[in-house]
């Protein structure tokens, strides 16, 4: 009973993201629905995770069929999903620092140092782009030195230097892992690319603030007609359409203090809901 009521509520964990994918709304409180995605899925995964040690643990009154079904469905999530986290986790990490580690090298090889941290490469393309982590980089081209006006440069080094500062890569490493560590039926690749498109937003609100919405959306359309409207930085994976979407983004309103609230309380809600379940259905 239990394990069916943890892999049916892991199903509507897992199937929220495509309804909410579709509330653009969200988009203007980047952080608390970013909030809302990790715990959504993090609430999927417990569910799983906790499926088959809680159905042996407190079994059906009578054995039957029904409950040799749902625990063997159970342990099949449960074990799928520890090792693909186990795994996915391992070679998630290493192959990003590594990749990190040979980019940083690279950069530090062919670019001009300004300053610490800022490395200009010698590219005729328009682009900038952050390499997080210990020994972080923050990398512009030729380009983009030389075609973006100050204010321009500034909105774009704001915006890269609040994904090092507030380590956005660590949220998409996170949510990348859960991601691929549920099964394969029911992930859903568009809530990647609306964790990624929300990790923009929110570096966009921080270049904002220090640079303004004009010189910030003037450099994000030269970036995005660089990159063929496609995506603004190598770093960004928000796909198609993603560049068009933070433009639109820049010229609105924070949203009102309820929605932020309605949120943070969505996400709690999410992550108590499976432990909670568990407990009364045991009692
Ligand atoms: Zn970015």
């Amino acid at each position: 009973m239990i394990a069916a009521l943890l892999l049916l509520c892991a199903a509507v964990l897992l199937v929220a993201p495509r309804v909410l994918v579709r509330l653009e709304r969200l988009r203007r409180s980047p952080r608390a629905a970013l909030f809302v995605w990790q715990s959504l899925s993090l609430s999927a995964v417990l569910c799983l995770l906790t499926a088959a040690p809680l159905a042996l643990v407190h079994p059906l009154p009578r054995s039957n069929l029904a409950e040799a079904v749902i625990l063997t469905i159970a342990s099949i999530a449960s074990v799928g999903v520890l090792v693909r986290l186990l795994v996915n986790g391992h070679n998630v990490g290493r192959r990003i620092r590594a990749a990190r580690a040979e980019h940083r090298q690279l950069v530090d090889v062919i670019g001009r140092h300004e300053g610490d941290h800022t490395r200009v490469i010698p590219s005729q393309r328009l682009s900038a782009y952050c390499v997080p982590g210990a020994g972080s980089r923050l990398v512009l081209t030729e380009a983009a030195f030389a075609s973006l006006s100050d204010d321009q440069l500034a909105a774009v080094v704001a915006h890269e230097e609040a994904h090092l500062r507030e380590r956005h890569d660590l949220v998409l490493e996170f949510f990348t892992v859960l991601h691929t560590a549920t099964p394969r039926l029911l992930r859903s690749d568009a809530a990647l690319r609306e964790v990624a498109l929300l990790v923009e937003v929110l570096a966009d609100r921080a270049a904002r603030e220090e640079a303004g919405e004009v010189a910030l959306g003037r450099a994000l359309v030269s970036l995005a007609e660089a990159a063929g409207a496609q995506d603004l930085t190598p770093g960004a994976s928000a796909g198609a359409g993603a560049a068009a979407t933070r433009i639109r983004l820049l010229a609105t309103d924070d949203p009102a203090p309820w929605q932020t609230l309605v949120l943070y309380l969505a996400c709690v809600g999410a992550l108590v809901t499976p432990p909670v379940l568990a407990v009364l259905i045991a009692l």
